[in-house]
């Protein structure tokens, strides 16, 4: 190339990109912006690898026990930007981090040609298969953390919602001996609420309880994991309970059992909350008149996008929201915290039940959910 071809060619070059930032608005709405690299590829670059999240204390619901969870962390790569993302996988849900690497791989979004595609790129992952929600979400919340990041702002602020109004955050406590839960109990001291974890047994559940009662007047969100299985007997507890300063019930009865929920739910005096119940947006038709609400997590219901527009179906019916979550990182902690201002409860503590978080995100202030103008889903990588 000549010096003169060289330079006609580097003009032209600069006109062609002059031309391109003229013709699309994303390129000019962020040219101002931060990046994490100086300057990237125009193609969505997905990558994932597999991470044991270490619990704090052996964590007991009402029929496993267990010390790791698996997760598998994403990150989504657009034009120096970088979308962080992870799926968490409880072992009762039936992914694991093989199945989720073995989705992620079939997902290609070099075939689109912008992270603002939000509805058609993850409508494609959706149809990549029927269930695995934890690896959807994955993708969902790396494409959220990005887009959000591009435009410089926090998702709670692109939707529109008011931070004050995110409820506190409950901390939970799962079944144990009298010795560990009383612990738990101290430890739970800076929060305003306790999520207890019962279903197994009458003794016990009734243990748990005035055990906490022992230690604090604290108010309690009771999850009982589908493991109450007679009507009668659920409703005996919940009015037991009801005397006990608790709040809510979450999952008294198995999920399949709806009509005797709806039965439970008529008499009782404590809110309803469906859970193992509503995994995605179409359950809530059928769980409406059964449960007062609906307790929405993004592993279950594919991220952050089905997770919104579940929102406004549910308040369509009249139900009440929580958002809860997994034993999970301060990552996908805080893309969920982003929709917390919607919500009469949060069970948002995953981050906090595991030594080895990578993430640093919503913070926990006098118990509260608060947000803060980190843009996308908040987080700062450690
Ligand atoms: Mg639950």
């Amino acid at each position: 190339m000549t010096v003169t071809s060289r330079r006609n060619f580097l003009k032209s070059a600069g006109l062609i990109t002059a031309a391109a930032a003229i013709m699309n608005p994303f390129e000019l709405f962020s040219q101002n912006r931060e990046k994490t690299v100086k300057s990237g590829s125009k193609k969505m670059v997905l990558t994932f690898r597999p991470y044991d999240a270490q619990m704090r204390h052996v964590f007991t619901i009402a029929n496993s026990s267990r010390t790791t969870t698996q997760l598998v962390l994403t990150e989504i790569e657009w034009d120096g930007y970088v979308g962080y993302g992870e799926a968490a996988m409880p072992p009762y849900l039936g992914e694991t981090q093989a199945s989720v690497i073995e989705f992620l791989k079939k997902v290609d979004l070099s075939r689109f040609s912008s992270p603002f595609e939000i509805q058609d790129i993850l409508a494609y992952v959706d149809a990549i298969s029927i269930n695995n929600t934890a690896a959807k979400a994955a993708v969902d919340i790396a494409l959220h953390d990005l887009v959000g990041k591009i435009m410089g702002q926090p998702w709670w602020k692109i939707w529109g919602f008011n931070p004050a109004t995110a409820p506190n955050t409950s901390f939970t406590v799962g079944l144990d001996t009298e010795e560990v839960v009383k612990e738990k109990t101290r430890e739970a001291s800076p929060y305003k609420v306790i999520k207890v974890k019962l279903g197994r047994d009458e003794k016990t559940d009734k243990m748990m309880i005035n055990t906490i009662r022992s230690v604090t007047d604290t108010i309690i969100c009771v999850d009982a994991n589908q493991g109450w299985k007679d009507k009668h007997y659920a409703l005996d507890m919940i009015n037991w309970l009801n005397e006990k300063n608790v709040n809510m019930i979450e999952q008294p009865m198995p999920k399949l059992l709806l009509d005797e929920t709806a039965w439970v739910t008529q008499n009782s005096p404590l809110p309803i909350i469906a859970d193992e119940a509503c995994q995605r947006l179409t359950d809530i038709y059928k769980l409406k008149g059964a449960y007062s609400g609906i307790n929405i997590k993004l592993m279950k219901c594919t991220g952050m996008r089905e997770a919104r527009e579940m929102v406004s179906l549910a308040k369509a019916f009249n139900m009440r929201l929580m958002i809860g979550c997994m034993t999970e990182t301060s990552c996908a902690i805080s893309a969920a915290a982003q929709l917390a201002p919607e919500m009469e409860w949060a069970d948002l503590d995953g981050n906090l039940l595991i030594s080895n978080d990578v993430f640093s995100g919503m913070q926990v202030v006098n118990g509260k959910v608060t947000l803060s103008d980190k843009p996308g889903i908040g987080v700062i990588k450690l």
